[in-house]
């Protein structure tokens, strides 16, 4: 029996927002892998056999989830949002690094889905309309200085940023020093949005700027974005503002 793995992701948000590809491969699994909270979204077949983890372990999820599929198993692996960002394809891939080299005839394949970055955009209007970046603030993985010298290159460089895993019960502090190094590199009339648990029933989006902004509303469902120095608001009557980045440059380079 020759089995099949498939990296997934399930959006940030409703159901709707899963792609039909992802609801395809769901469907004909055996086994599905994921954190629990991920996986507590969905309802499976009675003979699915699901296989739930807790945050932390993704390695050792990708590693069952590779041994499962050399097994035979028609598998899929789990992320919210997209997989491929800041999520389980790339833990999948360390995981066949590392192990086996049969790992790598495998039937693998990572299907994209909706990252939270764009989910937070299009409610916003369009801030991603010129160029951006994408930075993890989690130093779990990776020393803060190094996402300290990104974030003010990046400041430096006038990208929009969008900002994920920006502080959690365990990383209460970061943000603020996060926030600090943007300060120090960008005018205090900068928008600042933290968008948090977009496309949930509790989503909420907070509008300010850089000089205002108060790191502390940030948690680990939030994704913060950060404007370039075009980015700018609409106002409107009925809702909160539009943001958008003109996709026409018009500082001085
Ligand atoms: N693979 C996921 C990201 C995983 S990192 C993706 O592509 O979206 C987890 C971080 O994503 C969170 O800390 C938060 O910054 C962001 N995030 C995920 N879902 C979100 C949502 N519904 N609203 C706002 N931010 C979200």
């Amino acid at each position: 029996m020759s089995g099949w793995l498939r990296v997934v992701g399930l959006g940030p948000g409703p159901e709707r927002w899963i792609t039909p590809e992802v609801s395809e491969v769901l469907a004909a699994a055996s086994d599905i892998v994921g954190y629990h909270v991920y996986v507590s979204r969905l309802v499976f077949a009675e003979d699915q056999r699901i296989h739930r983890s807790d945050n932390g372990d993704e390695l050792s999820r990708a590693v069952h989830a590779l041994e499962l599929t050399a097994n035979g198993g028609k598998v899929v692996v789990v992320s919210g949002g997209d997989p491929g960002v800041f999520a389980m394809a790339a833990a999948v891939f360390e995981a066949m690094e590392h192990g086996p080299l049969d790992w790598r005839a495998l039937d693998v394949a990572v299907l994209p889905g909706v990252t939270a970055m764009l989910a937070a955009a299009a409610r916003l209007g369009a801030p991603l309309g010129n160029d951006f970046c994408a930075i993890n603030l989690s130093d779990n993985l990776k020393p803060w200085a190094v996402i300290a010298r990104r974030l003010s290159l990046a400041a430096q460089g006038d990208f929009v940023m969008a900002l994920y895993n920006p502080a959690s019960s365990a990383r209460p502090a970061q943000v603020h020093d996060a926030f600090a190094i943007l300060q120090a590199e960008l005018p205090e009339t900068t928008i600042v949005v933290f968008a948090r648990a977009i496309g949930r029933t509790d989503e909420a989006v907070h509008v300010t700027t850089l000089g205002k902004a108060d790191p502390s509303l940030a948690d680990m469902r939030t994704l913060i974005l950060v404007g370039c120095q075009t980015t700018r608001l609409l106002e409107r009557a009925n809702a909160g503002p539009w943001i958008y980045s003109p996709r026409r440059l018009e500082v001085d380079p």
